[in-house]
């Protein structure tokens, strides 16, 4: 009903035209809004405008922390601009209250952590990162806001777009891993999904790209911990998948908890305002994380609400999420002179607009309705997208699994449907999920032992000797390991020790010696440390938390219905003292690659280098890595000059033109992710040892082959030089096309 009466026809017919992505930031700019802004902004008490800035949780479990929930006495006075945490017909309830009862009739927007999914449970941010597919996210992403959208939810707080590079961090989970590339597609992927060819379709749902800005590279992994980045490192690493977001017209940016260089992100001018506002004049609004205004005062740069607020706003925070300090302190402060009323005008602006775009005056209610949520389709998806992100780490001949085989099914996660919808899963619901041990015997019937060995943490090994006897009974174990999806991953859940959790390694241990042999589902949430088995099992599945369709998904991948093609996008360490470790470093002037690295160093030249005497460098999985149930060869790299000028580059005159050809050489169709890589020297400050600029996921027949090309322009080659222009710079150039960063053979080119 609501639904199809506004259908932006249009709308859709010029993005059609012009490709969705000419619409990115229509939104932001058009004149009927504007005018719309001024002449509501003008019939605007100060009480009310500072009303629009506030925001509430509304719903268990989390609300209310600030105390305040008289919720239609406080919508009814215009002191509410948005609610969160609730969902469903109250939704509807409570807008009624805005639009009928406040005096100026403002729709109050619903907002909600839609981060994997909202009942169709997709793999974590991770696990779909390593798909490298971001049409695949897209489609997920367009799925979480159909059904979000019909049970009254306009805005997610999501995508979470934080590089991180340390696997110690727990939020690792939530973003697309350590590259700014691959991070910047997969922000776009997000957002294109979320907000659809137009915000103001009904079922289009506001994007919030967070956390503004560097939470990611929280101190020793450790989470809400403060940040040192320089300014280079935060523009090349840490704002292009932010920046990815604004341009595909992300409506609106949460700011960090976290303090960057002694800055806290929620009243850090120089990334609010300079970067944001005036150099990607993004015209959305910034909401703070939760509470993130009110830990101004522990963070030690407020001692007062008020100056808390003040330095909060004035720095380009538009709405406090949950600290209740614009409602309490800014009108005084207007009134006082402290803070000009010009700031909160613009703070209401841009709260205003998206409201405006979102089509909310119009349509403030929402079509809450079951038919859209959890489809056959929404499922099929999950599934896929699930098989796409499997990396397989380790196969010696063990998969696919032999039809007809005895398989013992052993571990604490095989049957745990909870921890298959991961982190923070929306309103997905554990009953749904198909479990790795409901597919498997569903599959296998009585030649399928199930054990569960021993539980995610715990040091009881009463369960072990059931599982021992049925892998003794079986020809192959299938052993599911791994973090607790909710404890262990996620916000607060940060660790220090990033081994398999408990006594599972243990169990895996009496497993091996049986002698059986043994395939390991490693479920995590993070990189995991798996020296141990990928000396001694024969296969290592790596399977995050792969959502609401996990059993089918892991079943068809056990035995080659699907050929697994996911890629790491995080470095797998080799000991938790190497984080954070991450495959894009600088280079130092003491590198260890041509030299004998056994440790420990045997001589003076060994040893003064820059690594560990315990320890190697590289990660025992690198960025990019992934194998296959066949096997790909490149051709050398071709490129189109091998000489050029870096000046033609810069002005866009002259790009390189890089390429090889893949071919599947082994005798099963498979996906193979093909990555570009580039390096420079001779530059005026230090550069990566390697950057991914490009990559496409193939799938090849066997025996087929692919021409892969690749452009390098001055998007992709420019970086942020001495004087901290952003410039492609002249010097020796390498180019890699390979299947990891750990791969292939560099090709150069010179620039002049
Ligand atoms: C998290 C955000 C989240 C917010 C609202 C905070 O604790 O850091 O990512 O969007 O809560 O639930």
């Amino acid at each position: 009903m609501l639904l199809s009466k506004r259908r932006p026809y249009l709308l859709l017919f010029i993005a059609f035209l012009f490709g969705a992505s000419a619409l990115a930031q229509d939104w932001a700019n058009r004149p009927s809004t504007e005018a719309r802004i001024e002449k509501l902004l003008k019939q605007m008490t100060l009480d009310e405008k500072i009303g629009q800035l506030n925001q509430y949780s509304a719903g268990s479990p989390t609300g209310p922390g600030t105390g305040r929930k008289n919720y239609a006495e406080m919508i009814a006075k215009g002191e509410v601009g948005s609610l969160f945490n609730v969902t469903g017909a109250q939704v509807n309830v409570l807008q009624k209250l805005a639009v009928e009862k406040s005096r100026l009739r403002i729709p109050l927007i619903f907002g909600l952590d839609v981060i994997h999914g909202y009942r169709t449970t997709f793999p974590t941010p991770l696990a779909m990162s390593a798909t490298w597919q971001p049409e695949l996210v897209e489609k997920a992403a367009r799925v979480a806001a159909v059904e979000a959208s019909h049970d009254g939810i306009r805005w997610t707080f999501s995508p979470m777009v934080d590089v991180s590079r340390d696997a110690r961090w727990g939020r690792i989970v939530e973003g697309a891993g350590e590259d700014p590339y691959l991070g910047a597609a997969m922000s776009r992927a997000y957002v294109r999904g979320y907000q659809g060819a137009s915000l103001s379709t009904a079922d289009s749902i506001a994007a919030c790209a967070k956390h503004y800005v560097g939470y990611g590279a929280a101190e020793a992994g450790r989470d809400y911990n403060t940040t040192e980045i320089s300014e280079r490192t935060l523009r090349q690493t840490y704002l292009p998948p932010f920046q990815a977001a604004r341009d595909a017209g992300a409506a609106t940016f949460m700011s960090a908890f976290s303090a960057l260089g002694g800055v806290p992100s929620s009243a850090n001018p120089f990334t609010l305002d300079t970067i944001l506002r005036k150099e990607w004049k993004f015209r959305g609004f910034v909401v703070s994380d939760w509470n993130s205004i009110g830990e101004l005062i522990p963070q030690g740069i407020a001692n007062t609400p008020a100056v808390a607020a003040r330095k909060a706003l004035t720095a380009g925070v538009d709405m406090d999420m949950e600290a209740n300090f614009y409602h309490s302190t800014l009108a005084g402060q207007v009134k006082n002179g402290q803070v000009p009323l010009s700031v909160i005008d613009e703070a209401v602006r841009r709260i205003l607009r998206v409201k405006i775009e979102l089509g909310l005056f119009e349509h403030p209610y929402s079509e809450i309705s079951q038919d859209a949520m959890l489809t056959p389709q929404s499922r099929e998806l999950a599934r896929t997208v699930a098989e796409k992100s499997f990396v397989l780490l380790k196969n010696q001949n063990v998969l696919p699994l032999k039809s007809g085989a005895k398989v013992a099914l052993i571990g604490p996660v095989a049957d745990s449907a909870i921890d298959m919808i991961g982190a923070w899963a929306g309103k997905g619901d554990p009953k749904d999920v198909v479990t790795l041990r409901a597919a498997l015997e569903r599959k296998l019937g009585p030649s399928m032992t199930y054990a569960q060995g021993t539980e995610i943490l715990t040091a009881s090994t009463s369960g072990f000797a059931e599982a021992v006897n049925a892998a003794k009974a079986s020809d192959v174990a299938v052993v599911a390991l791994g973090e607790n999806a909710v404890e262990m991953t996620g916000e607060a859940a940060s660790r220090s020790d990033l081994n398999l959790p408990g006594n599972q390694e243990q169990l895996l241990k009496e497993i091996v010696a049986t002698g059986k042999p043994v395939v390991v589902l490693v479920f995590s949430g993070r990189p995991l440390i798996l020296n141990w088995e990928a000396q001694n099992v024969q296969g290592i599945l790596e399977a995050w938390h792969p959502g609401v369709e996990a059993g089918n998904a892991l079943v068809r991948t056990l035995y080659g219905e699907n050929n697994p093609g996911g890629r790491l996008t995080t470095s797998f360490p080799r000991a938790v003292g190497q984080e954070p470790i991450y495959y894009n470093h600088f280079n130092t002037g003491r590198p260890l690659k041509d030299i004998d690295d056994s440790r420990p160093p045997k001589n003076h030249s060994e040893k003064f280098r820059s690594r560990y005497i315990d320890q190697q460098n590289s990660p025992l999985f690198p960025f990019g890595f992934g194998l296959s149930y066949t096997t790909f060869t490149y051709s050398p790299v071709k490129v189109s000059n091998t000489s050029l000028a870096a000046a033609d580059i810069n002005r866009g005159a002259s790009k390189i033109l890089v390429s090889a050809d893949v071919k599947n050489t082994g005798s099963v169709a498979g996906d193979e992710v093909i990555q570009l890589y580039v390096s420079q020297t001779g530059t005026s400050v230090v550069r990566p040892v390697r950057e991914l600029k490009g990559f496409q996921r193939v799938s090849l027949a066997p025996g087929a082959s692919k021409h892969i090309e690749f452009t390098l322009g001055r998007a992709e080659l420019a970086f942020w030089n001495i004087d901290m222009k952003d410039v492609v710079e002249p010097g020796t150039l390498s180019v890699w096309i390979s299947p990891s960063s750990a791969d292939g053979e560099p090709k150069t080119i010179e620039l002049k």
